[in-house]
């Protein structure tokens, strides 16, 4: 199972926005992006300016693997499978790129994230390889786990005794939890009630950007 072992914070400076994808960090003066807001490497400060990043001047080419790079980057997903959920979402009925998106909300580690039994889909990943959650009452440790409506995710008996789990009913509340997932904060669990609305996904994602990508 292969994953992102490069500096994370890079990823939100070449982006130029803040992805969150480091928990509370995200949210204290320590954000890498609040204190240098230019893309990295030698070049950064320049490319920020013009046509790097975000900003001005860049070609359709560009703005689409710009589009592709930050949702890959926000889900924590390599570039393999990204284009295998892709596929599979070119295959289903419906708009492709809200397939697509749907596809990213259902893995387990963004489910988890979005109960707040996380606070980044990185920290539910790694809880996740470490046996502490079942789907329908069965251990697993593959955050890439697609769920779909129905399907129970539930902090294992074994694991609630840890320290990390005792605190996590009230800083869960503290989260809000989007409506396509029912959470039960006492009993450390969740249940998908449907697959998300594009209008409840955020993220500022341009999926049909993504799909113009892959369509060249
Ligand atoms: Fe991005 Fe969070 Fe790092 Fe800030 S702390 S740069 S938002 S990952």
């Amino acid at each position: 199972m292969a994953k992102y072992i490069g500096p994370v914070c890079k990823l939100c400076r070449r982006e130029g926005e803040k992805l969150f994808l480091k928990g509370e960090r995200c949210f204290s003066p320590k954000c890498a992006f609040d204190r240098r807001s230019f893309a990295p490497g030698q070049h950064g400060r320049v490319a920020s300016r013009g046509g790097g990043g975000a900003t001005g001047r860049e070609s359709d080419y560009a703005r689409q693997l710009r589009a592709k790079q930050k949702a890959r980057r926000v889900y924590g997903v390599l570039e393999r499978q990204f284009r295998r959920y892709y596929e599979v979402a070119l295959r289903q009925r419906g708009l492709t790129g809200l397939n697509l998106l749907q596809i990213l909300e259902s893995r387990l580690d963004n489910v988890i994230f979005r109960l707040g039994y996380a606070s980044s889909r990185a920290q539910a990943r790694l809880l996740v390889t470490h046996g502490h959650f079942t789907v329908n009452g069965r251990r697993t440790d593959v955050p890439s786990m697609l769920l779909s409506a129905g399907d129970m995710v539930q902090v294992r008996e074994g694991s609630r005794n840890l320290t990390y789990f005792k605190d996590l009913p009230a800083q869960a509340e503290s989260r809000p939890a989007p409506a396509w997932l029912s959470r039960d904060a006492k009993n450390l669990s969740g249940t998908v009630q449907r697959l998300p609305e594009r209008a409840e996904i955020d993220g500022n994602l341009t999926e049909q950007l993504i799909v113009e990508y892959y369509s060249r």
